[in-house]
């Protein structure tokens, strides 16, 4: 089964109103294959996303970089994933690492956001990875299976939503995972979903990978078997990220 190439730009808590749009104008210049060959999604702020929305190429899609865990109400400083539904915001990126390790969410509490922005109508970049820690130690798979698990059990419906293989210690590191080390991780992990979720789940999901990826480094990435696009940070918010979406040509 075809899966479409796939690059996230995920811009964290970066930009000025000017800023993002020198970015967006940028993408907008940028010469790039068809959404049928690549499709691309960046994430910027939750307040530049109406800009973002407004003001990018129709090819391009926004996704937002959280929501709360269900329907809205008494959450002060929450976003639900209703009101991105509201604003015509088709994606949401949820577990990064940086939410997981700083704000303390856990697999379950991730895997209750992927299943209630799911249920929204909401796409879902749903992120996993290793510590260097747990690298070193041998657990990855074990981590990377406990966190895909928590999803697994909530998700039935698996054809909106991407996995982010993101080793932790890779990201904003400058350490890229090798290729060979990537392919590793994301064939282990398409076992798993074959093992625990369905043949067919395993075949058509996305898997892209997350950690430090660059224009130097991407053809190489993209020329792994099970490596389905790319998450990027640092690099999505330079010209760059251009020659990333163009991984897969
Ligand atoms: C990320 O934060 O999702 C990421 C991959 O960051 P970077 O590309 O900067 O390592």
């Amino acid at each position: 089964m075809g899966r479409t190439f796939f690059v996230g730009g995920n811009w964290k808590c970066n930009g000025t109103s000017e800023e993002i749009k020198k970015i967006v104008a940028t993408l907008n210049a940028g010469q790039v294959p068809s959404q049928d060959v690549v499709e691309v999604v960046v994430s910027p702020p939750y307040v530049f996303l109406p800009l973002v929305k407004n003001e990018l190429r129709s090819d391009f899609h926004v996704a937002a970089q959280n929501c709360w865990v269900k329907k809205g109400g008494a959450f002060t400083g929450e976003v639900s994933a209703d009101m991105l539904v509201n604003l015509g915001i088709p994606w949401v990126i949820l577990g990064h690492s940086e939410r997981r390790a700083i704000l303390g969410e856990s697999n379950e509490f991730v895997g209750d956001k992927v299943a209630y922005a799911l249920s929204q109508g909401l796409k879902v970049i749903a992120c996993v990875g290793e510590t260097l820690e747990q690298r070193e130690s041998g657990s990855t798979m074990d981590v990377v299976a406990a966190q895909t698990k928590a999803i697994a059990e909530r998700v039935k419906d698996w054809s909106n939503m991407v996995v982010a293989y993101e080793p932790v210690w890779a990201i904003g590191t400058g350490k890229v995972a090798t290729p060979a080390q990537a392919q590793e991780v994301h064939a282990e992990l398409r076992k798993w979903l074959q093992a625990n979720v369905s043949a067919e789940v395993a075949a058509s999901t996305r898997i892209i990978y997350g950690g430090s990826v660059s224009g130097a480094n991407c053809k190489e990435l993209a020329g792994q078997p099970d490596v389905d696009g790319f998450l990027v940070g640092g690099a999505s918010l330079k010209p760059e990220f251009i020659d990333i979406i163009k991984a897969a040509e």
